[in-house]
C-alpha cells in the first residue's frame, strides 16, 4: 500500500515537473520570438526620456541616438554602442531583458548614452577610453543607478555592428 501510494507521488513529481520544464520553454520561446510587450517598449521610451532631460539640464541639449533593441548580439552583453563614420547607435540585447529587465532600465540605457553621447561631442574616440573618469561622470549626469567602470560586460565597437 505504502509502495503504491509513493509511485503515485514519483509519478505526480515528475508530472510537475515536466510540465514546469514545458512552460519555461514556452515562456523563453515565445519571448524569443515575439517582439517586445507593450509595456516593457514603454518602459523603455520612458527611461529614453528620463536620461534626455538629463541631458537636457546637465548639458544643454537633448540629443537622440537610435536605440535598437536586438537578439543578434553575441554572448551576455547587456548592450553596446557603435560608432562608424559619425553614425552612432545603441544597441540593447534582447536576450538577457527578460531576467534583467530592471538592470537594463535602471543601468544599462544611462551606460550606453554615456558612450554616445562622448562620442558625440568627440571626447572618446578610441575603446579604451570607454570606461574612462569622464564617462562615468557622464553616465551619472545622465541618471545612470550603476556607473561603475567594469568593463566585462559592456561593449562600444568602433565600427558597424558585424551583424545585420
Ligand atoms: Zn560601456
Amino acid at each position: 500500500m505504502l509502495k503504491k501510494r509513493l509511485e503515485i507521488f514519483f509519478i505526480f513529481m515528475i508530472i510537475s515537473a515536466l510540465t514546469i520544464l514545458a512552460y519555461n520553454f514556452y515562456k523563453s520561446y515565445t519571448f524569443k520570438h515575439n517582439p517586445l510587450s507593450q509595456k516593457q517598449r514603454g518602459a523603455i521610451q520612458l527611461k529614453e526620456q528620463d536620461v534626455l532631460k538629463h541631458m537636457q539640464k546637465n548639458f544643454g541639449f537633448a540629443y537622440q541616438f537610435p536605440l535598437i533593441v536586438t537578439d543578434k548580439i553575441p554572448g551576455r552583453l547587456y548592450g553596446l554602442t557603435s560608432y562608424k563614420d559619425g553614425e552612432i547607435k545603441i544597441y540593447l540585447n534582447k536576450k538577457v531583458m527578460q531576467e534583467s529587465f530592471p538592470y537594463m532600465l535602471e543601468s544599462v540605457i544611462a551606460h550606453e548614452y554615456a558612450h554616445a553621447l562622448l562620442f558625440k561631442l568627440g571626447h572618446s574616440t578610441n575603446e579604451k577610453a570607454g570606461h574612462s573618469k569622464e564617462w562615468q561622470k557622464t553616465c551619472q549626469l545622465l541618471g545612470g543607478k550603476d556607473c561603475r567602470q567594469y568593463v566585462n560586460q559592456h561593449e562600444i565597437i568602433m565600427s558597424k555592428m558585424p551583424f545585420k
